[in-house]
């Protein structure tokens, strides 16, 4: 599908062979090909050219070791860069309250009800927790329904109030009703819009004031690219979001919103979603992902 970033820049580099160190010469040819590879990989330009601006910094004088060609060695340059943007280590959630309250924000269809179910089973198997999901969106009737399916398949109990609009009431009736029966995690499902909205966002502000929240994730998928980046900051202007879920990663996006996202809201990527099937929640890792994004 892409050509990758190593085959690009072992081209740039045939007629490099025999010298020592990376020249201003090598950088600047290689450092088109890198900033070719990341816009197509869907990184915003702006932040591809800062980004290769610090790759060029970098790789400046780097010795090349016999071992490695220079574009690998430009490649490795690039890699370590990009998995430093993106945050280095996985970040886990902060899981210490009791009930812990974890708020689910994003577009509609971005994927934020298949992800509350898969994160609603990843802390029942895998961090031996009892959560309770929460079906906060009051326009969609369906969701209720979806969300109680989704439950039903992995074990968990559905709040829902079919006949309240009040996604504010839901929820803190929800946190109540979690802490009478020994929840200690509540996952808050909010509805989505088709586009950022003020409606949406007063009112998903409005939950966040009522049941203070200690994770707000804002869920994006990643297959909308470049539109991903301005839903982000429009989200963590209203939301001061904790952590981002990039989802749908198993389509053939190669990523690049990721480090667009990273760059322009600076909150970090919490998890992946792959797929529509609820065992499949991943944690973050930056290292894949700019092999991912390099190709
Ligand atoms: P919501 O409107 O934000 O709650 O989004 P949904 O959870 O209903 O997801 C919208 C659509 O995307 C559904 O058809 C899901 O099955 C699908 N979906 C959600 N997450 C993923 C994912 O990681 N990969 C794929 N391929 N599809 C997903």
């Amino acid at each position: 599908m892409f050509e990758s970033l190593s085959e690009r820049l072992d081209s740039a580099f045939k007629q490099l062979k025999g010298e020592g160190r990376i020249s201003e010469i090598n950088v600047a040819t290689t450092v088109k090909e890198i900033r070719r590879a990341l816009v197509d990989a869907d990184v915003n330009f702006k932040i591809a050219k800062e980004f290769t601006d610090r790759v060029r910094e970098k790789a400046m004088g780097e010795k090349v070791i016999t071992a490695i060609s220079p574009g690998q060695l430009m490649v490795k340059i690039v890699k370590d860069e990009l998995a430093e943007l993106m945050g280095n280590t996985e970040v886990e959630l902060e899981l210490k309250a009791n009930p812990t309250v974890i708020l689910i924000a994003g577009l509609q269809g971005s994927g934020k009800t298949t992800f509350s179910g898969k994160l609603a089973n990843f802390l029942k198997t895998k961090k031996n927790k009892k959560p309770l999901l929460v079906a906060a969106d009051i326009y969609r009737p369906a969701a209720i329904d979806q969300l109680k399916v989704l439950g039903g398949q992995i074990g968990v109990e559905v709040y829902s109030e079919p006949e309240n609009k009040n996604a504010v009431q839901i929820a803190e009736n929800a946190i109540k009703e979690a802490k009478a029966k020994g929840n200690n995690v509540v996952i808050i499902d909010t509805a989505g819009r088709l586009a950022v909205d003020e409606v949406m966002m007063t009112e998903v502000a409005n939950v966040k004031a009522a049941v203070a929240p200690q994770e707000i994730l804002f869920v994006v998928d990643s297959m909308t690219g470049q539109d991903a980046v301005n839903t982000a900051k429009a989200f963590n202007e209203r939301l001061d979001f904790s952590g981002i879920v990039l989802t749908k990663l198993d389509g053939d996006t190669r990523g690049g919103a990721a480090l667009t996202i990273k760059y322009t809201v600076q909150k970090p990527i919490k998890f992946v979603s792959m797929g529509e099937k609820l065992d499949t929640l991943d944690v973050f890792y930056p290292e894949r992902m700019a092999q991912r994004i390099l190709g």
